[in-house]
């Protein structure tokens, strides 16, 4: 029986807001969309849990066995600087204010946003489209939906009729609102001229004459709108109707409530059967955002230099930090939480390293008696805890409790041997598995770097003795292919050496 019957997913669906079985359109396939980041500035720690959380979704669904086709856009141009269509382009915006051109802009946080995720250990997605890279697409859906009479053209811009759409389907599904609150909340915008009713939502802009991202379309030269790229890249990748899409709470309305729409407009089929939305990260209860001035760059955080933070910490301990609440809640930031979370994580790390090298002679036991038993139902719970609504918080408390048996094991209090081979190996395999590919937690860089340097040593020391010995091949050598390695080792007075990395 494979892992993902055994142990079936139940999910919380934002759409109808009740936790669901998960059943995948495809047997062992499951097609996931998630928001990527628009990248006009620096990813901020609250963007960094967002992307944690649906990293661990797809290392979940992979882990029990599914094959997951995991797709994260860039959104590269049509976020205005306001939700509601209004303002300026963000990247346009940086673009003019930095003298650059708008595909500079985009390079630079995009690498900036790879190496970030790469530092959390934040797995890349099978697919990561850009909205640059198909506005062909969005200019046939907009014609699309004008066909359909679910969309209007006015002055070179078109807009989605909500209203239209609306006696057919439910505007507001995804976030419990209806259109008449909606006309009734919403402000005068600039544009309120260019649209029928206030809720209608931007497909393509016209682009003034000084836009610099512009495109030529059936309606005049201009760019598309926000909404309509994650429409188009998500269907053109996993179907019109598709298994997971996720994204910040944020991010619900109108952002995805415009989706929704969009894609059921243009083919008459719901595009997303789960809505997964995972909650924010706070500073004293407020959502750490950019525009509110309370957030940190990964970077200040490592250094410890903003404010907020007392010290450093390293990316693993945020990580494990971030996977101590489950997805669903809020997370308040603390330096006190941060550093029980860095202690907590050392823990499971040390047991890693301990069970890693840990054998069972083999031969299984006449009678498998509560140890033996105690660690399959440990391994067990893992698994049930992640299918239950991926709940990281519950498994890294079954994970605890597995590094206290590990620690029984080293110090003899568990002698291995009296253990049921199979209930050891399954044990060993679930912890290795769950730490690794799971949950993602790895040594922390700098525990590598200590072994780096510690290793450079020895070689230096091996370089003096073989020196004393009068044995210059092999001291040449060491220090030609720690060159080779970009490790320059420099002879001082006395024999001493030292080195610096070139
Ligand atoms: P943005 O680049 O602003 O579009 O945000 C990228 C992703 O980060 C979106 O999915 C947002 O919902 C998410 N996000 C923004 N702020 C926070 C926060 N404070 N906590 C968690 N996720 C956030
Ligand atoms: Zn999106």
């Amino acid at each position: 029986m494979k892992e993902s019957e055994k142990y079936p997913v139940s999910l919380t669906n934002s759409l109808t807001g009740k936790k669901e079985l998960f059943k995948s359109i495809n047997p062992g396939f499951v097609g996931m969309y998630v928001c990527g980041p628009t990248v006009y500035n620096d990813v901020h720690l609250g963007n960094v849990r967002t992307f944690l959380t649906f990293d661990i979704v797809a290392r979940y669904l992979r882990f029990l066995g599914y094959k997951v086709r995991y797709v994260r856009n860039i959104t590269d141009v049509g976020h205005l600087e306001n939700d509601a269509d209004e303002g300026e382009d963000k990247i346009a915006k940086k673009a003019r204010l930095e003298q650059l051109e708008p595909m500079e802009v985009v390079k630079h946080y995009t690498e900036g946003f790879h190496e970030v995720m790469r530092q959390f250990n934040i797995l890349p997605p099978s697919i990561e489209p850009s909205a640059t890279g198909h506005i062909v697409e969005q200019i046939q859906i907009t014609q699309n939906l004008i066909a359909k009479g679910l969309a209007y053209e006015s002055n070179g811009s078109v807009y989605f009729n909500v209203r239209k759409y609306n006696q057919d389907h439910h505007y507001g599904i995804l976030s419990g609102r209806n259109i008449e609150e909606l006309m009734e909340s919403g402000r005068e915008l600039d544009n309120q001229d260019e649209k029928r009713e206030k809720i209608d939502f931007a497909l393509w802009k016209k682009a003034s004459p000084y836009h610099i991202m512009r495109w030529p379309s059936p309606w005049g030269d201009g760019f598309p709108g926000w909404h309509i790229e994650c429409t188009v890249m998500s269907t053109k990748y996993l179907g019109e109707t598709f298994d997971i899409h996720g994204g910040g709470m944020d991010l619900k309305f109108p952002h995805h409530e415009c989706e929704i729409a969009q894609g059921t407009g243009a083919t008459g089929k719901s595009p997303v059967n789960y809505w997964l939305h995972s909650n924010m990260l706070t500073v004293n209860g407020q959502k750490m955002s950019k525009s509110l001035g309370n957030s940190f760059l990964p970077r200040e955080l490592f250094a410890g230099t903003h404010a907020l933070l007392d010290r450093g910490y390293g990316p693993m301990a945020v990580r494990f930090f971030m996977l101590q609440s489950h997805y669903s809640s809020t997370l308040d930031f603390s330096n006190d939480a941060l550093q029980a979370a860095e202690k907590g994580f050392k823990k499971l790390i040390n047991a890693l390293g301990l069970i890693k090298k840990m054998e069972h002679a083999g031969g299984s036991v006449s009678e498998i008696d509560g140890a033996s038993k105690d660690l399959s139902r440990l391994a067990h719970e893992c698994f049930l805890n992640m299918s239950d609504d991926f709940n990281t918080a519950k498994t890294l408390a079954v994970l605890f409790e597995m590094s206290a048996r590990i620690n029984d094991m080293k110090s003899g209090n568990l002698p291995i041997e009296k253990l049921d081979s199979e209930a050891f190996t399954t044990f060993r395999k679930t912890y290795i598995g769950f730490m690794e590919n799971v949950l993602g937690l790895e040594e922390e860089k700098e525990q590598n770097d200590e072994v780096l340097k510690g290793t450079i040593n020895l070689l230096i020391e091996l370089r003096k003795k073989a020196r004393t010995d009068k044995n210059f091949v092999l001291s040449d050598k060491i220090r030609d292919d720690l060159k080779k390695l970009g490790i320059q080792i420099k002879d001082g007075k006395d024999s001493e050496m030292t080195y610096s990395f070139e």
